[in-house]
């Protein structure tokens, strides 16, 4: 495979973008021959600076759901293009997609817009903070929220010095965090109930808020244990405590409602991006009356110039039409061609005589080399092989098959994602397990 551009273009940009890219998730740099730059993206494939073609499984960090170029968003852009691309006032554009969010989302009653999953993480953080008048925040260990101060502990969190599975320690995940912010921010243990409610018993009346993927998606994928979710809306309520669904990776994706629709429990407020854009930057923050109204001037702050954008606004519209088609049918798609992929993958690692599990749900998966039979929370997930899934993902990646190298990121499918695709993957996937050393 030639991937001479590819190289010559990341050895320029390391020279003016300080790791060759604008967000170190992306620095793959540790890949000999790759990293690879990607140029062009069409349905389920990309060509790379050299042309080589990949069936795409990043799909943008999970934002593409409908693929690449869909005609669809293409054609609403097109349309927007010419009546603006920024206003400054409340649009149509602006009222219908809210509303449309809130048909969709079991507890959205009213939205506001932002720009990006981190924004709406950190503006529901403090919305819920200023709601209840408190200023604690309980966070759990391996999940991901983005990039502002409070939620960047214990993101990863190396066991050497993560303290106990029931007690973690706080890790900032970078440097730059300043100490004070740690004294507002509880890191627990996911996907246990008892520890969880001794936590909030003891702070009870400080803490404003419990954040949480309601299924991780961030350091594998791993499902609830039975009962969790319910539990932990429960025992907040009890505490009067808001509960927010981190939804940036779930929502509009393993349902049309998101995990909250999916599990049957709602929490107070949900953060949504990625897939609610389909490939244009656009977040939203949706949850109950009693607390988004609360969002307006004089009582809770919220701000952006590029907030409810009409051309991104135009691009989330045609994917929230697109995904409620037919009763959900591009989602309900979408997830059966995913279980034939994971089932595929999971017969190929049995039948090559390698150890792993394919946790997922539906066409959201990890690919993990481990002995465990099941992977329900971040300690455990932190044992599997992940130089062992680098190198599987190289070999997939020569073959076409394009996976990210950082276990850390789930793999995804696109509504557009085809059974040929689907084939040729676990094709792909056969080949590169024989090849790879047990
Ligand atoms: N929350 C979750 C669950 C995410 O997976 C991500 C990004 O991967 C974010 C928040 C941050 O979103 P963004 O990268 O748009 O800031």
């Amino acid at each position: 495979m030639d991937l001479s551009k590819s190289n010559e273009f990341y050895e320029e940009a390391k020279k003016y973008i300080p790791g060759g890219a604008s967000s170190n998730v992306r620095v793959t740099e540790e890949h000999a021959p790759f990293p690879i730059l990607f140029r062009r993206g069409r349905g389920s494939k990309v060509w790379d600076v050299d042309g080589n073609e990949y069936i795409d499984y990043l799909l943008s960090y999970g934002a593409l759901i409908l693929g690449h170029c869909h005609p669809k968003i293409v054609e609403a852009i097109k349309r927007q293009l010419n009546e603006a691309t920024m206003i400054g006032t409340t649009t149509e554009l602006e009222i219908k997609a809210a509303k449309k969010i809130c048909e969709m989302v079991p507890s959205a009653d009213m939205v506001k817009f932002s720009t990006t999953g981190t924004e709406a993480t950190m503006s529901a953080i403090r919305i819920a903070r200023a709601y209840a008048g408190r200023d604690k925040i309980v966070k759990f260990e391996g999940h991901y929220h983005g990039h502002h101060d409070c939620v960047l502990y214990s993101v990863v969190a190396d066991p050497m010095f993560a303290g106990l599975e029931h007690a973690p320690r706080k890790l900032p995940w970078f440097a730059g965090v300043p100490g004070e912010v740690a004294q507002t921010v509880i890191v627990a243990a996911w996907n246990n109930l008892s520890l969880l409610e001794r936590t909030l018993r003891k702070d009870a009346e400080d803490i404003a808020a419990v954040i949480m993927e309601p299924i991780m998606a961030n350091n594998s994928v791993i499902v609830p244990s039975d009962g969790y979710l319910e539990g932990v809306r429960e025992i907040t309520q009890k505490y009067d405590i808001v509960l927010i669904f981190d939804e940036v990776f779930t929502g509009f994706r393993v349902a049309k409602g998101g995990a909250q629709e999916l599990l049957g429990v709602t929490p107070d407020l949900s953060c949504f991006s990625k897939a609610l854009g389909g490939g244009v930057p656009i977040a939203a923050i949706a949850g109950e009356k009693d607390i988004m109204e609360m969002v307006v001037p004089g009582k809770i702050g919220f701000a952006g110039t590029y907030n409810a954008n009409p051309l991104s606004l135009s691009a989330c519209l045609a994917v929230l039409e697109e995904l409620s088609r037919n009763d959900g049918e591009a989602l309900t798609n979408m997830k059966s061609l995913g279980m034939k992929l994971t089932d595929g993958l999971q017969e190929i690692l049995d039948s090559t005589g390698h150890d792993g599990i394919v946790p997922s749900v539906g066409a959201l998966f990890s690919m993990l080399f481990t002995k465990l039979e099941e992977i329900t929370n971040y300690r455990q997930w932190i044992t599997c092989d992940l130089e062992k899934f680098k190198h599987f993902r190289d070999l997939m990646v020569e073959m076409g098959v394009y996976l990210h190298p950082d276990g850390m990121e789930r793999v995804v499918l696109s509504t557009v994602h085809t059974p040929e695709d689907i084939n040729k993957t676990l094709a792909t996937a056969e080949d590169a397990l024989k090849k790879l050393p047990k």
